[in-house]
Formats: C-alpha cells, structure tokens, sequence
C-alpha cells in the first residue's frame, strides 16, 4: 500500500507546490491606472498569478493561508514594461543573462518587449512564463530583419513564415533594407497575423512604413529625418501635424527611448554619463566600450554638438506633439545600450517624458495600461483590476505626485511572485560585487 501511496503524494506535491500561498496586501493606496485616482485602504488579494479580489480593507474575507503584506501608508501601481528592451544573447553565460532580467525586475519592470531576437532565445522566454528564473514576462521579437539579413523580397517573405513557425512574438525591423524587400515582409506579416517594428529603413521612409502597417516606431526613427526633409533648419509645423495625423490615422505606437538619444548624440557631457549611479550594475567591458564610442564620436571632425542639439530638441517637439495629439506612447530605453543601464535607465526615461509635457500620470499609462493593450491579444495586464495578472509595485510614496516616487520601492510582484525591497537589494549588491574590479 505504502509503495503505492508514495507516489502519489509525490504527485500532488508536485502539482500542489508550484501553487504558493495567496498574498494580499493590506490597508493600501492603490492606484488602478484605469483613470487617474488613489483609492485608499483597500485590500488586494493576489493568488497564483492573478489579482483576484480587491475592495476595502475592512471588507477583505482572506484565506486563511494568505500571506500578509502590512501596506497601510504605501501605494500599490502595476507594473512598468520595457517596450525596447534587449537580452544578452545565449552566447553570453545564463548567469550574465539572469542579471540582466534581474536589474529590470529590480526596478518594477514587470514586462519586457525583446527587441532582437537571437536563436536559442525563445526558451528563456519560457522559462521565465514558469518561474524558473527570476524574470519578467518576456515577449521577444525575432532575429532582424535588415540590409544583410534580407537578400530579396521572396527571401524575406520566407524568413517571416520561418519566425512564425519558430513562435516568435514580432518581427525586428532595422536599417537596410529595400521598399520592394519591405513591402514582402509587410504583406507576409499581415497574412500570418504577425506585426512588424522598429526603425524605418531609409529606402521605405516614415509615411510608407506607416501605410503598410508598421506597428511601433522606435526611437522616432524616421519622425526627425521626416521633419528635416520638409525644413533642414529646424520643425516644420504643418510637416509635424501631418506625421502626427498619420501615426494617429495608422494606430501605430512610438517607443521614444530619448534618454538614449541624448547619449547617441552626445549633447550630454561625459562627466556626467560616468558619474551614474547605476554604472555599478554595467560589466566593466560594457562601461569602457560605451566610453571609448563617446570618445570617437566627439573626436570626429564632422561632430556638431550645436547641429545634434537641434536634433534632440526636434524629438522633444515631436514627442510633445504626438502626445498632445493622442497618439500610443510605449515606455522604452533600448536597454542594455550605452550608458542604458537596464531597469534604472526607465526612471531617467520617465523624467525626460515630464520634460516633454506629459503629466506623471501620462507617463504611467505608457508602461502600464497602454502596454496592456499593446499585449491584449496575450494576456490581460496592465491595471490593478480583478483578473489582471499579478504585476506590481509596492511604493512608500504616491508616484502619480511625482514621477520620481516610482524609485521609492517597498517591493515588486511578479506575476504572482514577492520580491521584497530587502530582498532585491541584497541581489543588487551582489551584481555590483561581481562587476567590481
Ligand atoms: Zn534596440
């Protein structure tokens, strides 16, 4: 009999111990991000991965085996997305990779859209759906499709059919390739119900990338090329409202990653790109590599600091434009990239969102709720409402006051999963200590 039973026990063990206890956290503020409000002293009651009750603190009927988060005084806000966002690839060791999902999870990045796609990649993306590693969700676009990747429009009809079958969740779009090549690969996406995203290929041009469906726009790539065509010397006002009106007409997203820009651009000294905090997070080659490019960007003789100022400001119109308008704004910083640190790089990105006239509530919805729907034929995401995946930011301070509070971490939930702030800063010291030299 005992043989018999053992296994059994075994069995439900198994089944049973990937279901952790419920949690709920007591007594707090939360913001839902369905409008812009606090509701305070409320209970949220998370089990397995999903939000499955809210209501006031008072009327909470917990299980008995809920874990307690004493959360009276904090707010609860759902969290953020990476909507550009890059995994080292398989050719660097599991154990630099995990670092990597772990500085964005640190930073109450709940979601990471990949956005270059190497072979071997889609197991990680399992592996964190399943919690083996700790992770955010991730939804990977696949290998690039560009000037050397592309060799004719058939070639590129056939390589979209291949990242549908490999199961990949979007097509990476880089420089390169030509209209004809371009349009192949946009047809074929749209036949078999995958979207397209990224830059914008010189030969295919903004305004033809949004006519065949282009889903995101990255950097602005193109927006500033665009305006600078129709007036070298600086925006052109009817030219910016058109682009707008089209992006809007199209439902196409922009993922304005600026902090980075400024960095690419060099208008920001680099005193000041070393004396980041967060460089400590950044492996030591990846500091010297992003030092040693400044360096040969500004020693060009072609470099004009004043002529990259106008750039940047130019992006900063568009993005207040575009914003002003009504148009899909994505939260994104194309991290890890110079001096792009990831997870911490998302709160620099969300300061230059303000600058660009976005109230700090605008700029929630951008890595909440518009995520959400960005992802709404995947899961249900993005809000603190019942049903929602359990993805969250426990914060000591309200962030919809200001935008900085979104770093006064008292914890991060993902789906499902607590990782208390003493926790995450234990992990954090030690991926500095490894990087330290
Ligand atoms: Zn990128």
């Amino acid at each position: 009999m005992k043989t018999l039973l053992l296994p059994i026990a075994f069995f439900l063990a198994v089944c049973t111990g990937a279901h952790a206890d419920p949690i709920a956290f007591i007594g707090v503020s939360v913001i839902p991000m369905d409008s812009e409000r606090v509701v305070e002293n409320q209970t949220v009651l998370v089990d397995g991965d999903r939000i499955v009750w809210i209501g006031p603190a008072e009327a909470a009927e917990l299980p008995a085996n809920a874990r307690r988060i004493e959360a009276a005084g904090m707010y609860l806000m759902p969290g953020l997305a990476e909507m550009h966002g890059h995994i080292p690839p398989p050719n660097q060791s599991q154990a630099e990779i995990e670092k990597t999902l772990y500085l964005y999870l640190a930073n109450g990045i709940t979601t990471v859209r990949g956005m270059l796609g190497y072979p071997g990649q889609l197991a990680l993306r399992e592996q964190a759906k399943e919690g083996a590693i700790d992770s955010p969700t991730l939804y990977l676009a696949g290998p690039s499709f560009n000037g050397n990747s592309v060799s004719s429009p058939s070639q590129a009809a056939d390589k979209v059919r291949a990242q549908v079958e490999e199961g990949w969740d979007l097509l990476k779009i880089h420089p390169g390739m030509t209209r004809a090549e371009f349009d192949s690969m946009a047809v074929t996406a749209k036949a078999n119900g995958i979207d397209f995203g990224g830059h914008v290929p010189a030969d295919v041009g903004l305004e033809h990338a949004i006519g065949m469906g282009q889903l995101t726009f990255d950097h602005l790539d193109g927006y500033v090329e665009y305006l600078f065509g129709a007036d070298p010397e600086g925006v052109d006002e009817v030219a910016l409202n058109e682009i707008v009106r089209q992006t809007l007409g199209a439902g196409a997203w922009v993922v304005p990653t600026m902090v980075l820009w400024e960095t690419l651009y060099s208008v920001v000294d680099l005193d000041r790109l070393n004396a980041f905090p967060e460089l400590v997070y950044a492996p030591p080659a990846a500091r010297a590599s992003w030092e040693r490019q400044y360096r040969q960007r500004t020693s060009d003789p072609q470099f004009d600091r004043e002529q990259n100022e106008r750039v940047i400001d130019a992006r900063m119109q568009v993005l207040s434009a575009l914003h002003k308008a009504g148009a899909g704004i994505l939260m994104g910083t194309d991290a890890p990239q110079q001096y792009s640190v990831p997870g911490f790089s998302l709160h620099r990105e969300m300061q230059r969102m303000v600058d660009a006239g976005m109230s700090s509530y605008e700029v929630l919805r951008s890595g909440t709720v518009n995520v959400g729907t960005y992802f709404s034929a995947w899961d249900t995401f993005g809000q603190i409402t019942e049903g929602h995946r359990a993805d969250l930011i426990l914060l000591t301070a309200n962030p919809l006051e200001s935008i900085g509070n979104v770093a006064s971490r008292a914890g991060v939930m993902v789906r499902g999963t607590w990782y208390p702030e003493a926790d995450i800063q234990v992990r954090l010291a030690a991926i500095a200590a490894s990087y330290r030299q």
